[in-house]
């Protein structure tokens, strides 16, 4: 966004306006956090703000102020169509394309309302009046801070707002340690806690709400744990009966494909997770230094996000997807044993 961009956005919004903030299926922390930290900025105005999701996030996002007035697609989809059909401008935040949306792909292809896009994800799609497109940033939660900072209302951000971009920036960063973490990042993070997010409440809430069966179920991938030291790589698979044995719920296997790059050497990381019902294999990928996940996920696995983070699919059986990833290595190993 240029200067030009800046002062037309001020003008749009000098009058109400009817808003809605979208953002990708299968929400995490910088999704949510980023749509309710924008939402809580925009109610300041005298704007009609809704938050509308492809479906339900997990249950450890929940307590983030303002989660309870979320619309989800899936469950309520004839309210969400009419607000995107009437809506004049639209968010669409921490995704890249309108199929992240799953199911409001289409709606959102053919709303006509202005859209303004702020992700971090590489080469995002040009669907956006204005695109605030940066991959250098830990998260669309700190863009979000940027946003309203360049918009002159840093002001205005109070405890509602700083407690939700605070979730997004810790969870996007894991606790402020992967590489896109930069003493900016920290300076923000600084801010937010003297507006009124208390740190050490937040991460209790996100990270210290495991039960019993979740743990059961991170001892159970842990175990089926895989090494190939050649590649650097290391794998985890979970079947949907393991899942079902554990009593899984959504967000349980969050981060436990991290467990992989704890491993001394590894700079390849991955989970193979069985979805009968969506049947489909979901893919996480994370890796260590400049070895492109994105570019792997993208060429193989329908998916992409950032160099050291990435999601994707495949409608192979859970056997033939290890397989294929295991087949497709050799041709990375020179890349992971760069050093
Ligand atoms: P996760 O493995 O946690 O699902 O995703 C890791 C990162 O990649 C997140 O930033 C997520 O938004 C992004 N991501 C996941 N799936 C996709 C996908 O299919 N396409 C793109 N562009 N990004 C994805
Ligand atoms: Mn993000």
């Amino acid at each position: 966004m240029n200067k030009q961009d800046i002062s037309s956005i001020k003008k749009l919004f000098s009058t109400p306006k009817k808003i809605v903030i979208v953002t990708h299926k299968n929400p995490d922390g910088d999704a949510i956090g980023s749509s309710l930290g924008l939402f809580h900025y925009l109610m300041k105005g005298r704007h009609q703000v809704h938050v509308l999701t492809p479906n339900d996030s997990p249950s450890f996002l929940k307590w983030i102020p303002g989660n309870e007035t979320i619309l989800k697609y899936d469950s309520q989809k004839t309210t969400c169509d009419s607000l995107i059909n009437e809506a004049e401008i639209i968010f669409t935040l921490d995704f890249n394309a309108f199929h992240r949306t799953g199911d409001m792909e289409t709606v959102l292809s053919d709303s006509k309302a202005l859209k303004i896009m702020i992700d971090h994800h590489q080469a995002p799609d040009n669907y956006a009046t204005y695109t605030y497109s940066d991959v250098t940033m830990s998260s669309t939660c700190e863009m979000i801070y940027h946003y309203i900072d360049i918009l002159g209302d840093s002001n205005l951000i109070e405890n509602n707002i700083a407690t939700s971009l605070y979730v997004g920036i810790m969870t996007d960063t894991g606790s402020f340690r992967f590489p896109c973490t930069t003493s900016k990042t920290h300076q923000i993070i600084a801010s937010l806690i003297e507006k009124g997010a208390n740190n050490s409440d937040i991460h209790n809430q996100v990270y210290d709400s495991n039960s019993y069966e979740s743990l059961q179920l991170l001892g159970c991938a842990l175990s089926n744990l895989k090494v190939i030291s050649e590649s650097k790589t290391a794998y985890i698979t979970l079947t949907q009966n393991e899942l079902n044995k554990f009593n899984y719920k959504k967000g349980d296997t969050e981060g436990v494909v991290n467990y992989c790059l704890s491993l001394e050497g590894i700079k390849l990381a991955a989970i193979f997770i069985e979805d009968k019902q969506e049947g489909i294999i979901k893919i996480s990928l994370r890796s260590k230094g400049d070895f492109s996940v994105n570019e792997m996920s993208r060429a193989h696995f329908e998916g992409g996000g950032h160099t050291n983070a990435a999601g994707g699919k495949s409608h192979l059986s859970l056997d033939k997807t290890v397989e294929k990833f295991i087949s497709i290595l050799p041709s990375y190993n020179k890349a992971l044993n760069n050093d």
